[in-house]
């Protein structure tokens, strides 16, 4: 009997440094990859904002398009449904007589509810589920503390990381794969899943075309092209244009670039030229990532909580509809916030500088609950990321993981010092 095993992609689309694709094709003698368009990601949420905007549904139909090219270069292709996982697998298991499941290992809580359906609708036809961690940047199962002992200070986990942890090798792309024989993509359009066509402004910072050929061509610019990498520290604070900050974090978010390939390049660029503080810390930001990353699957649902994993030091805001209107369709009086809000409306991206000013001020000066401010990013940024959304929201709220309590930022000494020829604010509140 052919063994069968289905690689359900997720947010890890790509072919390079896949565990969860390799340990299936090693272990069937054909594979089935299914993507899913999850019903309940077309739903609003409790905080009246969307699950996803169309910047990023767009993205990740373009991600779709490129996995399923590069798939059917290997001899295989990908089959794309829309519904409900723990359905939709379950029906093309039967259909193809499968044995078992392939997928990347969640912490998100909806993710991990979606993950724990499936599993049991799999077991009721003895099909197993089989999970691999491949979202970060040093493996789960090479911290060197237990998950209740990761420090909640960044410094002290990044220290010991840094002292006691090695980062995998990157694994190798497989050079073929086979499958039973597909139909071609059938991929859902944006007005078919309910999104408006991606109206493109032409003041954005940086073009996004999603997909692993488009992350690794970004990759490859990013440090050897325009050789940016090498003055990173400098220029991460920056806002306008397209190199003051690497934009990988889109291809991070749906997985089409990993994150050890992104190491590896580095360390093949500081082999090649030269290693300073600046190819550091591009590393030292993705250590941020991963943290986040293991914190939520430390705290958990904490996180969606207005008091954080801090409920001592809540301070409980009211939310308070009309402030929050204002501040979402950039229309709160103050030029720095309003233009960064813009930014992100008509773009879909925010530099991390607009980001910690605009949270900022929905938390400390306009008071509001922070989770309204977390859940509109969520609908809204193209590189939206469970763990590092909500744990960077809650970080500025001072409900998270800040050993500071919530960081105050003064908007207008912010946009003197990062703006201070008003040339951020006049592309985005003056039109060309
Ligand atoms: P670069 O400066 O080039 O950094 C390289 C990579 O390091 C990024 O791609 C990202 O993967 C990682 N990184 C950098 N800063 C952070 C950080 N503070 N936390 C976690 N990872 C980091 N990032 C997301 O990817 N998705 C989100 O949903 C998200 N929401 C955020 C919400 C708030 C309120 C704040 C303050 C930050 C948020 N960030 C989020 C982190 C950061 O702003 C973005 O990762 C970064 O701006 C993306 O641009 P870049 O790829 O050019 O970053």
């Amino acid at each position: 009997m052919t063994k069968r095993a289905i690689v359900w992609f997720k947010t890890d689309l790509r072919i390079h440094d896949n565990e969860t694709l390799m340990r299936a094709i090693e272990l069937n003698d054909e594979i089935i990859p299914v993507y899913c368009f999850e019903e309940t990601q077309l739903l609003k949420t409790e905080f009246g904002t969307a699950k996803q905007g169309n910047f990023r549904v767009n993205f990740l139909l373009e991600s779709l398009v490129d996995l399923d090219k590069n798939l059917r270069a290997l001899g295989s292709g990908l089959i794309v449904t829309i519904g409900k996982p723990e359905v939709q697998l379950i029906e093309i298991a039967k259909k193809y007589g499968v044995q078992s499941v392939f997928s990347k290992k969640e912490v998100g809580i909806e993710e991990k509810q979606t993950q724990m359906l499936v599993e049991q609708e799999l077991w009721k036809m003895k099909c197993t589920l089989d999970v691999f961690s491949t979202s970060t940047l040093y493996h789960a199962q090479d911290l060197p503390f237990a998950l209740k002992d990761i420090p909640d200070v960044f410094t002290n986990y990044r220290k010991r990381i840094e002292r006691d942890s090695k980062i995998r090798p990157v694994i190798e792309s497989p050079l073929v794969i086979k499958s039973p024989t597909f139909e071609l993509l059938k991929l859902p359009t944006l007005s078919i899943l309910g999104f408006n066509e991606v109206q493109s402004d032409e003041r954005r910072a940086f073009h996004f075309k999603g997909g692993e050929t488009e992350g690794k061509k970004r990759l490859h610019e990013y440090l050897f092209e325009t050789k940016s990498i090498a003055t990173y520290k400098e220029t991460r604070n920056g806002m306008l244009g397209e190199n003051y900050s690497s934009k990988f974090s889109a291809w991070l978010s749906l997985g089409c670039l990993s994150p050890r390939e992104i190491y590896d390049q580095i360390k093949r660029y500081e082999s090649t030229y030269t290693a300073n503080e600046s190819t550091y810390w591009l590393i030292f930001e993705l250590l941020w990532r991963d943290y986040f990353r293991f914190m939520m699957k430390k705290h958990g649902h904490y996180y969606f909580l207005q008091q954080g994993i801090a409920p001592i030091r809540a301070e409980l805001n009211k939310h308070n509809s009309t402030e929050f209107e204002k501040w979402k369709n950039a229309d709160t009086g103050n030029d720095f916030i309003d233009a960064n809000m813009m930014e992100l409306n008509l773009t879909g991206f925010m530099s991390n500088r607009g980001r910690q000013n605009v949270a900022s001020f929905l938390c400390h000066e306009l008071k509001l609950d922070w989770r309204y401010g977390a859940a509109y990013f969520e609908e809204k940024l193209i590189d939206y990321d469970v763990c590092s959304n909500w744990g960077n929201w809650a970080y500025l709220a001072g409900v998270g993981n800040d050993p500071r309590a919530g960081r105050v930022f003064n908007s207008e000494k912010q946009a003197k010092e990062y703006d201070p020829k008003n040339k951020y604010r006049e592309l985005w509140l003056n039109k060309i």
